[in-house]
């Protein structure tokens, strides 16, 4: 029995269908320690969208460390962190001309999550928070909250309260019109709703199945929240960052959040960093009335910083995120096609791909198929009946093919043709 097995907990997930161990990691691609390469369309569930160890970046950090750069500073100012706020500014903010002041809530996803629920009740003085249908928003238990999965739900042991869901962009497909149900209940005194501090939303559902609203739903959305003066935020921890294209997520709807969620890779790397942005007239929080240790680990924000310099000063990566998950959803049509008695869906916008089963049994096979081939490759949604696929950005189009031809492979293998 290996170690993992004795002392870790039986928690883990992720290494049950990978079971290898992996040690070196260059651009797409993990190797495990006998030297198996592995090709990587998981990339740390889209925190690694400038790939493993990325030679500018990793040259930023290891200056950084190399002149004694200060780690660990809470929230106190670094040179740092003055770095990345000002490329923050430069780089994404003001040329989107999005006015937002920035809290750092913690290290992971659900710490940009809990910081936007809290402030947001706290702003509103009201309790309770719209979520969508297969949401995710991460483990803590405000963010479970407004999560769906009953799977995830289950491991809370309180009740998950004060949020109500609503059904996600065609949950009913197509049968209603947009909201009718979300606004009917607002508009009704008799509906027992009560009314809700803020809206949590994911552009692109990425565990829920990567479910894409479409830009149309997103407008909506942003609509209905303004008319009855409810926060809007956006869970970008999966899907900015140029995962869907743009750097954040939202820009292709034309919205402007008031407050947007962002970790897994906004600190370019792979180390822990989240930021939860907020317009300037929700910053009411006393000093030190939403607080944390590790709020600034400061050689996040070097690689962080660079990332924004060397990714987002012009749009190539954004044109070639749209170029490659173009050509990847073209052929996952294609494989959908092949097999019209299958009842495949290809779904997904930029860089966020799936391909979902008509169970999570069979997505799952045709994930071993694919590790057992050389690519890593989740699955997602509700019965985990989704092939995921987030490759690095930065992957080539050498890779992308390469990705293809296993994933036709493994779907012949499972389907059988
Ligand atoms: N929000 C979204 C949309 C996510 O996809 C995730 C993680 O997958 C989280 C929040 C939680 O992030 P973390 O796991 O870093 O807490």
């Amino acid at each position: 029995m290996s170690i993992f097995e004795k002392l870790e907990s039986e928690v883990r997930s992720y290494s049950r269908g990978w079971p290898v161990v992996f040690d070196r990691a260059v651009g797409s691609r993990l190797y495990a320690e006998d030297g198996t390469p592995y090709l990587d369309f998981f990339a740390g569930a889209g925190a690694l969208n400038y790939g493993h160890n990325n030679p500018v970046l990793k040259q930023a950090l290891l200056d950084y460390i190399a002149r004694d750069g200060v780690t660990h500073a809470l929230d106190m100012f670094t040179v740092a962190k003055r770095d990345l706020l000002e490329t923050l500014e430069d780089k994404i903010l003001k040329p989107r001309e999005l006015d937002y002041k920035v809290i750092f809530p913690g290290p992971g996803g659900a710490n940009a999550v809990e910081a936007a629920l809290k402030l947001a009740r706290k702003v509103t003085g009201r309790e309770s928070v719209i979520n969508f249908t297969n949401a995710f928003h991460g483990m803590t238990l405000g963010a479970l909250s407004v999560t769906g999965n009953s799977m995830k739900r289950s491991g809370a042991g309180v009740p998950l309260v004060h949020a109500t869901p609503m059904p996600y962009d065609q949950y009913f497909d197509g049968a209603y019109p947009d909201f009718l149900y979300f606004e009917r209940l607002l508009d009704d005194s008799g509906s027992g709703l009560n009314e809700p501090a803020a809206v949590i939303v994911e552009t692109v559902q990425g565990e829920g199945g990567i479910n894409a609203a479409s830009l149309e739903w997103l407008r909506g959305l942003s609509d209905l929240c303004e008319r009855h003066n409810i926060l809007l935020i956006v869970d970008d921890v999966q899907m900015g960052c140029g995962r869907t294209g743009p750097f954040f997520s939202f820009e292709d709807a034309g919205i402007k959040p008031d407050m947007v969620c962002l970790s897994k890779s906004i600190g370019g790397y792979g180390l822990p960093m989240a930021l939860t942005l907020i317009k300037p007239e929700l910053d009411v929080w006393e000093p030190g009335e939403h607080n944390g240790t590790f709020r600034g680990i400061n050689p996040a924000f070097v690689t962080a910083a660079e990332a924004l310099r060397t990714y987002w000063s012009d749009d190539e990566l954004e044109k070639s995120t749209r170029a490659k998950g173009e050509r990847i959803g073209a052929a996952l049509q294609g494989i959908v096609e092949a097999y019209p008695e299958a009842n495949l869906t290809a779904k997904g916008r930029g860089l966020a791909r799936g391909l979902e089963f008509e169970s999570g049994e069979i997505a799952g096979k045709v994930c071993a198929a694919a590790f057992e081939r050389g690519l890593l490759m989740e699955t997602s949604g509700p019965d985990s009946e989704v092939a995921k696929m987030l490759p690095p950005l930065t992957l080539t189009d050498a890779e992308v093919g390469e990705g293809l031809e296993i994933i036709d492979a493994s779907v012949k293998a499972v389907l059988g043709k």
